[in-house]
Formats: structure tokens, sequence, C-alpha cells
């Protein structure tokens, strides 16, 4: 057989460089069928055909974004290097393909709204009845075709399930956002699951039917069906769904269960995912893909040798969603040191009037991560001193570096009643000895900005990529290997760099400090064989295929210490 490789370039040489191939993702029947990772898992596909991709995701709630909303709702908050507080399906995104998220890659009705609302009082559209169609679906094409002329493709995915009332202005605007690009330029891709009857012994496809007719009535016609399901779909159902659904029968995928979400891009290949969204492109021969990054990072997961067991102490113990990118960096850090990772989260409210020790004693590790209010703080400190003092790793993330700062400066420093002003401000009464103070005042970039403690909740804090200068010499200019780092931050309060010295002193170095040396961004016990504290969060940036080396050298010391145990 002769196979002629084409550069992908040719395919695109009439269009590189003025507009992106579109694939709309939408889901069907139930929701949390796994839209953002099959989204993820095509995105990585196509690169791994060597072509350039970009992920951006539509989301019907009317939050402007979903920064406000309880990690207990929604899951956690990512945050992208410019600033913006998104979908935690951002993170899938970046994890599959490398690419970083940008402020518009994610956008919500609440978005949408405000942004007309404040046009409709500007005067812009004088003199004009504002309605959902064409204002508001207008605003929504401007924001899917940001970015047009930068990738080949670009993967929308719409939140939420066809035939919410909510989602109908975005399903609009896909509609006529395929219609006004030249054909073939928009394809459509619909999730769905197919119930298996125990009792009957068989696939319903029924439901399938109906969210394919629902979507149809709005006048989208998917091009691609993805279909849940927990048992294998056979031949006869998969062409009686073709024919019911006006779908072609080999563009019918379906999605099984998986020992792990970084096997999606592999099992999505095997049952011919990117072969069917090429194909609806009519791009043929399609470039051969490329592989070995995925069987990489799936040989590391399926061989690992040993287990660690790391305590994440926080308080948003009940959904694992809202540490979603922790979990996902500790199971990185793992694939860094091929040893499997058991996370268990433990709530810190438990401890915060006891000893900890019979609760971590079995654990290898302690991870403090981010937080907000005063609930649980005291575990937390109790978790870091535990640590500290047993010589167990630890990781101290935002709200956990600060409870490590409070801890050396209650019990090395003396100062008995250090805290934190966010506690204070909750509480409403002056309580502590602010070690951690609400910062007013900062620089981004060139210029300054300013906040007050009672400024909107909504996108006010440290936001987005900062960088730290990292002591020479330190353990975490040996962990990064570097002593110029960027990473993510989303918080109000800071560590007070007046308690420097005395805290240094007792062996709290702050080896790691924004560039101007007012602000710690990372604090280390110097005689722990490993404890470190950063303001920032590191697990936003990690990937399996590049776990964060914060997350690989915590991981290492866990092994270590494993090995002591
Ligand atoms: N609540 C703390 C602050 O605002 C920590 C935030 C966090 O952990 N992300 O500074």
């Amino acid at each position: 057989m002769l196979v002629v490789l084409l550069p992908v370039q040719a395919y695109f040489c009439c269009s590189r460089g003025l507009m992106a191939r579109y694939v709309f993702i939408t889901g069907g029947v139930v929701s949390s069928l796994g839209k953002g990772l099959a989204s993820a898992a095509l995105g990585s596909l196509l690169q791994a055909r060597g072509f350039s991709v970009r992920l951006r995701k539509l989301d019907p709630y009317l939050n402007v974004d979903p920064g406000t909303m309880s990690p207990f709702e929604h899951g956690e908050v990512f945050v992208t290097d410019d600033g913006a507080e998104t979908d935690l399906d951002l993170g899938h995104y970046e994890r599959f393909t490398g690419v970083s998220a940008r402020k518009t890659d994610s956008v919500s009705s609440g978005r949408i709204y405000s942004n007309v609302l404040e046009k409709e009082r500007r005067g812009a559209y004088l003199g004009k009845t504002i309605q959902v169609i064409p204002h508001v679906t207008n605003e929504i094409k401007d924001f899917i075709g940001v970015g047009d002329d930068e990738v080949d493709f670009m993967l929308c995915e719409i939140g939420g399930t066809v035939g919410d009332i909510e989602g109908l202005p975005f399903f609009e605007a896909i509609r006529q956002f395929a219609q006004d690009k030249p054909r073939g330029q928009c394809i459509f891709m619909h999730l769905t699951l197919l119930p298996y009857l125990a009792a009957s012994g068989e696939l319903k496809t029924k439901p399938t039917q109906h969210s394919v007719k629902e979507l149809r009535s709005i006048g989208l016609q998917p091009d691609v069906l993805v279909c849940r399901s927990e048992h294998p779909i056979p031949d006869k159902e998969r062409a009686k769904i073709a024919l019911f659904c006006n779908v072609r029968p080999e563009a019918v995928i379906p999605a099984y269960d998986l020992r792990s979400i970084y096997e999606a891009p592999l099992a999505y290949h095997r049952v011919g995912l990117d072969q069917a969204v090429l194909d609806a492109f009519g791009i043929s021969p399609a470039p051969r893909p490329d592989m070995t990054r995925w069987e990489d990072v799936m040989d590391r997961l399926t061989h690992a040798e040993g287990e660690v067991r790391v305590a994440i102490v926080g308080k948003y113990v009940q959904l694992e969603d809202a540490y979603k990118s922790i979990a996902e960096a500790l199971t990185h850090g793992g694939m860094a040191n091929r040893v499997k990772v058991k996370a268990e989260w433990i709530d810190a409210e438990i401890f915060e009037n006891e000893d900890p020790a019979p609760h971590l004693e079995r654990f290898h590790a302690i991870l403090v991560p981010g937080g907000f209010g005063e609930r649980g703080t005291e575990g937390k400190i109790r978790a870091a001193q535990f640590a500290r003092e047993k010589g167990v790793p630890y990781l101290g993330i935002c709200l956990g570096m600060q409870m490590a700062v409070i801890e050396a400066a209650r019990n090395l420093a003396g100062v008995s009643d250090a805290g934190s002003e966010e506690f204070d401000h909750e509480a409403g009464e002056k309580r502590f000895t602010p070690v951690v103070y609400h910062l007013k005042e900062w620089v981004q970039g060139n210029h300054r900005v300013e906040r007050k403690v009672t400024d909107d909740k909504g996108g006010t804090m440290r936001l987005g990529a900062y960088s730290a200068a990292l002591k020479a010499g330190s353990r975490v200019a040996e962990v990064y290997g570097t002593t110029e780092i960027e990473e993510r931050h989303r918080h109000r309060y800071e560590v007070d760099v007046k308690y420097r010295e005395a805290l240094e002193g007792c062996g709290l170095v702050f080896s790691g400090m924004s560039p101007d040396g007012r602000l710690p961004e990372i604090v280390e016990h110097k005689d722990h064989p490993w404890f470190i504290g950063v303001q920032f969060h590191p697990e936003l940036k990690s990937k399996p295929f590049a776990p964060h080396p914060l997350f690989a050298g915590f991981v290492k010391a866990a092994l270590a210490q494993s090995r002591l145990v």
C-alpha cells in the first residue's frame, strides 16, 4: 500500500490565516456524560495529526463567571494565565492539549447578557429594541469567532444539555454561526447516552433518537454522534441509530467507560472519532496521527510500581471536583515517579481541637490545598504543624501556604495569636495579629491594581499569571531547576513580608518572592525533608505528559517517606 503523507498545510493552504474550522460539541439525554473530556480528547487527537487547536466553553448559567459559585456546587474554578475564572472543563482542555486557555475561551450567559446590557446603556444599539435574536445571539457569535485566524480547528463545547431553557440562545447562535460560514466550515458533534435495561438485556436507543430530534427541531443536524454506553454497542444498534438520527454509521462513535481519563485519546482514536470528524470536513486523506505522547502517558499510568498515600486536608471534601486539578496533578506526579498516588480527602474540621496524629499518621505526605473562609483552618494549621514536626512531606497551596506560615509564626516565632485578616473580616472583629493581610495594591505587568475590602466579590482577586524569583540554592529552585518562574494566582490575602526576618530566623525560608520583593510567593522549612508552601496554584499547569515539578517533587518525597516507615 502506498501511503502519501501530505503536510498538514496542504489542506489549509487556502484557509490558514483566514479562518478555523469549527466543531460544536453538544450533549443530550443526561448531563455529566463526559462532554468536556470528549472535547479535550478530540483536541488532542487533532493535534496528534499535526493540526493546531483551541478549545472553548459556552456555559448557559447566569453567573458572569464561576468565580462566585461554591466549589460544592460547581467544582473547582480554573484560572487562566490572563486571569479569568473559568469552568473546570478548561482544565481538561489544557491537560489534554497543553494549549493555555485564555479569557476569551470561556463565556457564560451572564457575561453575554451583561455585555449586551452594558452596550445598551452606552447607546450602542440606539433606537433599537434589544432582543435575544439578534442582539444576544450576535454577542455569542462574536465571542465564538475570536482568534478565528490563529488555529486550524476551534472546538466549542456548549454546557448543559439540549432542551435546557437557558441553552437556547447558544444553540441558536451556533446554528446561525455555521450558516454564516462557507459550507463545510462547521460541524456538530453530539454526545448521548445509551441506557442498558438489565431486565431485557438491551441497550436502548430511544433517548438518543429523542435527543437528536430535539436538536434537529432547532435546526442542528449532528455530523458525529458519540454514544456513552456501559455495554458494547452491537453493529445492528449502531446502524439503527445512524438511520434514525440521520448520521453515517461510521460517525456513530461508541464511548465506553475507561480505566483513566487519560485513556480517552487512545480509546476515541481506536473507535474512529478523529477519523469521523475529519471525514465530516471532507479532509482526505487525513494526515496520519502520532500517538506516542498518549502511549507513553498510558504506559506510565499502567506500569506504576507501588503506592504512596497522600492526605489532602481541606474543607470541600465531599465533592472531588472541588479539587479537580490537584487530584490530576497528583496523578501526574505519580506518573513522573512511576508510582500510584492514592489521595484521600480529610476534613480539616475533624481535628480542629485535637491532635491530628491519629488521622494523619498513615500517610506518606500531606497536602493542604487552597480555600476560602475560616472554617477548618485550625485543623489545617495543626496538619502543617504535624508535618513539620514529624518530617512528613508537606505541600501547602495558597491557603495551605498561609496556614503553614501562621503555624510557624505561632509555634516558632512566638506570635501566639498569629492569624489571617481574612478570618477577622469574616467574623467582623479583630482577634488575630495579621501575619497574612489583605492586599490592597499591587503591580500587574506595567500597571498598578487597587482593591478595597468592600469591593465586589467577582473577579477582584489577584488573578492569573505572576512571576516569582526563586532563591538560588533553595529546595524549590532545585525542584524547578530554575530561579525564574511564572504561576497562576487566585487570592486576596498575602503573607506579610515584615515577618520574614523573624520567620527565617526560625528556619522558615522565604525562598520565592515577587520580582519587586514585596510579596512572599514561596516558603520552605530549611531543616525538613520536603516542606514547601506556595502562594499560587501549581496544579493548574500540570499535564499528564509534563507533570508539574512541584508535584513530581512532592510525590518523590512521599515515596522516600514510604520507604522510611
Ligand atoms: N482565602 C485565601 C486568600 O484569599 C486563599 C485563597 C486560595 O487558597 N485560593 O488569600
